[in-house]
C-alpha cells in the first residue's frame, strides 16, 4: 500500500495505544493525516484546538504525519485530502460492531475509499482515552499510558476542577 491515509478519531486525549497505531501506519502509507473529530457525538474533555496541539508536539518528530482535525462527513474530508484510506485501529471485538457498521457506511458513501484495520499492540489492548481520563481524574500517574504533552495538559484539565 502506498499513498495517503486519514486516521480519524476523538483522541481525548491521545494515549501511547494511537501513537503505536501511528507507527504502524507508516510502514503501510506514504503519509498519514491524523484527524481529530470536531462534531464527535462523545462529550471530550479537551477541546479539538487542545487534542491537535497535544498530537503536534507528540508526533513533532514525524516529517510523513500531518494533524488536522475535521468537522462534518469523514470520508467527504477524506476525499477533499486526496485520500486513498481511512485507518483505524481494533483492539477486541468490542471494537468489531462498531468499526464493522462505520466501514460498510463509509464505504457505501464513497465506494472508492478503503478502511483499512490494523491490530493494536498488545501493550495497548486495554488502554482507552476513556481509561485514562478516569485514572487521571482520580489522581494516578498515567505517564506510561499518554505521551508527555498529554499528561502535562490532563494534569493541568484536573488541577482546575
Ligand atoms: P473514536 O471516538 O473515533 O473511536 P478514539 O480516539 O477513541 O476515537 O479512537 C480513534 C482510533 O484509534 C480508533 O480506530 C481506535 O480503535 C484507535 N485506538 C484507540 N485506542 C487504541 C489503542 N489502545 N491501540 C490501538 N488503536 C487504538
Amino acid at each position: 500500500m502506498s499513498g495517503l491515509a486519514v486516521y480519524p478519531g476523538s483522541f481525548d486525549p491521545p494515549t501511547l495505544g494511537h501513537l503505536s497505531l501511528v507507527d504502524q501506519g507508516l510502514t503501510l502509507f506514504d503519509r498519514l493525516v491524523v484527524a481529530v473529530a470536531r462534531n464527535s457525538a462523545k462529550a471530550s474533555l479537551f477541546t479539538a484546538e487542545e487534542r491537535v496541539t497535544i498530537l503536534r508536539e507528540a508526533l513533532a518528530g514525524y516529517d510523513r504525519v500531518e494533524v488536522d482535525s475535521f468537522e462534518g462527513l469523514l470520508v467527504s474530508y477524506a476525499r477533499d485530502r486526496g485520500a486513498t484510506a481511512i485507518l483505524r485501529g481494533l483492539r477486541g471485538t468490542s471494537d468489531f460492531e462498531y468499526e464493522f457498521q462505520m466501514a460498510l457506511v463509509n464505504r457505501h458513501l464513497e465506494p472508492g475509499l478503503q478502511s483499512v484495520y490494523l491490530m493494536t499492540d498488545y501493550r495497548w489492548l486495554y488502554l482507552s482515552s476513556t481509561i485514562v481520563k478516569e485514572v487521571a481524574a482520580h489522581g494516578a500517574d498515567i505517564g506510561d499510558m499518554v505521551p508527555p504533552a498529554a499528561a502535562r495538559a490532563l494534569a493541568e484539565k484536573f488541577r482546575k476542577v
